[in-house]
């Protein structure tokens, strides 16, 4: 099986005092594919990110990161002139975080308009395609049509596209915009990986049940609703089985950075090695819960693969 994870990587600033910060690289699609690589022992299995750098030594930093964690570079493109973007997250005295975002300019924003190699072809190389709004969001929206086009077709042959809506306001026009976009997406999606904030913000849910039985409408075949703490719902014909789970929950959580884009690699890691829902979903929460007790998006780590 090929999996590709889609959207934009960058780089990431974590200062550490008045004058010092640390260099990281991340991203919500990338996180992603950084853990399922990590979830995923057999080589039987490839797992690629889908994006567009520049030439400078920082998309250089990316791609030696990518090629640290065992993915696969074939269709990162590389635009000349061009740099990746790059976030800083501060934190206050009361261990409080703010983000500031420089990625207006960022490579990514170029991909899939003719100046690079890699072109929405490059997708029928894969057997799952997994994207998020973040990645519909930073994309012109005529490119935005052509790549929810070209899936269309990838699943007419048989392709699977798994996706989450991430709903960042900020990235995209209005939230009429996000709205029709993300639900063409859901629309599209084999595997629905929605988080109940987001998706409460952006389509005004009167509450959680509102939103899943919206969510459960758009008829993906698989998939789990993130609820934080509350644990999963499972999404999908075979998701009964499930509702009997239960899901432990982390007291002392220390950041949740990437707790979703954990969840959706262990979700995704399970179902790649052939598992039934409830094993994917206890896949998903065992990681992200892992995740949400240390700082930062990518960290350390112990789960057997599978
Ligand atoms: P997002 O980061 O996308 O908003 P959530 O906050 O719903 O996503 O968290 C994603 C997943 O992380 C949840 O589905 C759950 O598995 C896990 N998680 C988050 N908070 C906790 C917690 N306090 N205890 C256990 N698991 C948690």
């Amino acid at each position: 099986m090929r999996l590709a994870c889609l959207g934009e990587v960058m780089i990431e600033l974590a200062t550490l005092d008045a004058n010092t910060a640390q260099i990281g690289v991340a991203g919500d699609t990338y996180n992603t594919a950084v853990y399922l690589r990590r979830l995923i022992a057999s080589d039987d299995v490839g797992v690629s990110y889908v994006t567009a750098l520049g030439d400078d030594p920082m998309s250089d930093r990316i791609v030696s990161h990518m090629q640290s964690h065992r993915i696969d570079t074939c269709c990162v493109d590389r635009l000349a002139g061009r740099a990746p973007g790059l976030y800083a997250i501060e934190t206050d005295e009361r261990g409080e975080r703010s983000f500031s975002y420089w990625r207006d300019a960022a490579a990514a924003r170029q991909l899939f308009q003719g100046q690079g190699r890699v072109d929405l072809a490059a997708l029928e190389a894969f057997d799952l395609v997994y994207f998020s709004g973040i990645s519909l969001a930073i994309l012109p929206p005529q490119t935005r049509l052509s790549f929810l086009n070209a899936l269309e077709g990838f699943r007419a042959r048989g392709g699977l596209v798994a996706f989450d809506s991430n709903y960042r306001p900020r990235l995209w026009e209005s939230r009429e915009v996000a709205q029709e976009l993300t639900e063409a997406a859901w629309q599209l999606a084999d595997i629905a990986l929605p988080s109940i904030d987001d998706e409460m913000a952006l389509f005004g849910d009167v509450s959680e049940l509102q939103a899943i039985e919206r969510l459960r409408r758009y008829g993906a075949r698989a998939g789990a609703v993130k609820r934080g703490e509350l644990g999963p719902v499972a999404l999908g014909p075979d998701s009964d089985g499930a509702a009997e789970q239960r899901f432990d929950v982390v007291r002392d959580v220390v950041d949740t950075t990437a707790a979703g884009d954990s969840f959706n690699a262990g979700w995704l890691a399970a179902f790649a090695t052939g598992q039934e829902t409830p094993a994917c979903l206890a896949s998903g929460h065992a990681l992200a819960s892992q995740v949400v007790q240390k700082k930062g998006a990518i960290v350390d780590t112990s789960l057997a693969a599978h």
